[in-house]
């Protein structure tokens, strides 16, 4: 059924990049059969699911919507596929996304564009554009995307759907192809809040092989999801709100702060003075950290390799120009320029410093509020090709996703409304490290 709805509008959408079909439909075939013996067995046993291209599957493409990649068959599963596997769901497919998940529209994937399901002129939004389209598309129940600045609540947000960006070491790493190391984790994208808090009960787990990822904090992430919310203090920043945001979004927010206030919980005014840095600090760490995981793209070890190179260095330059497209190349020179030994202190130390000031100061308001509410995005979904020449604005318009990567902390996007021209709304929530469950409480009452 599912792969019948993508071969009817996927065309249009433009979600996957490879669809897993003979094998998929071999394996619904073999679960069919357990389950006519009674021997269903699994928490996701026979459930379809999309996976975004940069999570490593074994011998199945993991391109990361990029020309260096576009032949690579990995030897092994990433952490979070072997886990979800353990559950028998049935992989539908790999998922568009922008180039190496440098993106907030899908426009940089170097194979084709995802258009919003909403509106077909509309961005997903990115870099997990084409896990949101296809949930919200209806050509699979969840995805997992990943989020480095905002990756996977971003398009969440423009393709009304949930998107959760765990604590940082809440999900291995293993198997994700590194974008900025610091910043990165894996979330799963679904129709509703329960569903995903299942999903995470799954893929979430320390691992030897990521050695930040934490032991002995797994949770149960549907336990207590209804509780009531009579006392919940909930902080409304008043950066995340006013100027630089749509009117419409705005209003959407209030509306969810009246909602929150007739489930009982308390709303608050508090201030974030450091949010005017946030979108600075973070193109400078991950321009940086993604110069240093991108170098192993040489020609020799991964993917595309230049034909008529005439030395070694000829190889590298020839393969680097020819493999990655020109947003990588930008984080690549900008990063490189960043940890240059002239820059290093003026940009990248004061970064970090500005990280850690971030961290105490939404530490502090945490000491004193459950949850932090705001919008996930300045703007609902914009029109395809009307930001790809001024990439500082598309930069800035992650303002709002970016406090949760630089401090860790798990936040995630739920549906709160549609502007006037139809296009979903989304609203962010953020909670203290390790405290996703707070944050699915709280969502799963507002949905
Ligand atoms: N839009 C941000 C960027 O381009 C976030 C990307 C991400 O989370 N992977 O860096």
């Amino acid at each position: 059924a599912y792969y019948e709805r993508i071969e009817a509008s996927d065309e249009t959408i433009g979600s996957f990049l490879f669809l897993n079909k003979e094998d998929a439909l071999k394996q619904a075939e073999h679960l069919d059969a357990l389950q006519a013996e009674d021997k269903m067995d699994g928490a996701l046993f026979g459930i379809p699911m999309g996976i975004k291209d940069n999570i490593v599957t074994k011998d199945i493409l993991t391109t990361c919507a990029s020309r260096m990649l576009e032949d690579f068959n990995p030897v092994y599963d990433a952490t979070v596929i072997e886990k979800l596997n353990n559950e028998s769901p049935v992989l539908i497919g790999k998922q568009n996304m922008d180039e190496f998940a440098m993106g907030g529209s899908t426009e940089t994937s170097y194979f084709k564009l995802t258009r919003n399901p909403w509106d077909t002129d509309a961005v997903p939004g990115g870099s997990s554009g084409g896990s949101a389209a296809a949930v919200a598309a209806g050509f699979a129940p969840f995805s997992l995307g990943s989020d480095t600045g905002g990756s996977v609540r971003q398009p969440a947000a423009f393709c009304g759907v949930v998107g959760m960006k765990p604590t940082y070491g809440r999900v291995s790493r293993y198997g994700l192809v590194a974008f900025a190391s610091s910043l990165d984790q894996i979330g799963p994208i679904t129709r509703n809040v329960r569903d995903n808090a299942k999903i995470l009960n799954v893929i979430q787990g320390q691992s030897d092989y990521d050695s930040t990822s934490m032991p002995g904090i797994d949770a149960d992430f549907l336990d207590g999801i209804d509780k009531d919310l009579t006392g919940l203090k909930i902080a409304l920043p008043k950066e995340y709100t006013g100027e630089g945001i749509d009117d419409e979004v705005n209003e959407a927010v209030q509306n969810a702060v009246k909602t929150f206030e007739s489930l009982g919980a308390t709303v608050e005014t508090v201030s974030l003075p450091h949010t005017k840095y946030v979108v600075s600090a973070y193109y400078l760490i991950a321009s940086s950290e993604a110069s240093a995981n991108l170098a192993r793209f040489d020609g020799i070890r991964y993917g595309h390799s230049a034909k008529d190179a005439e030395s070694l260095e000829d190889l590298y330059k020839k393969t680097r120009a020819e493999g990655f497209g020109d947003e990588v190349k930008r984080r690549i020179m900008l990063g490189t320029f960043v940890l240059s030994a002239g820059h290093y202190d003026a940009y990248y130390i004061r970064a970090q410093k500005l990280r850690s000031l971030l961290e105490s100061e939404v530490k502090s308001v945490l000491s004193e509020y459950d949850l932090i509410i705001g919008p996930t995005t300045t703007s609902p979904a914009y029109n395809i090709g009307e930001k790809t020449d001024d990439k500082l604005k598309m930069y800035k318009d992650d303002i709002l996703t970016i406090p949760a990567n630089l401090t860790g902390m798990p936040a995630l996007s739920i549906p709160c409304g549609l502007s006037s021209n139809k296009r979903p709304i989304g609203l962010q929530i953020l909670a203290s490290h390790f405290e996703e469950n707070k944050i699915y409480n709280a969502a799963y009452k507002f949905e």
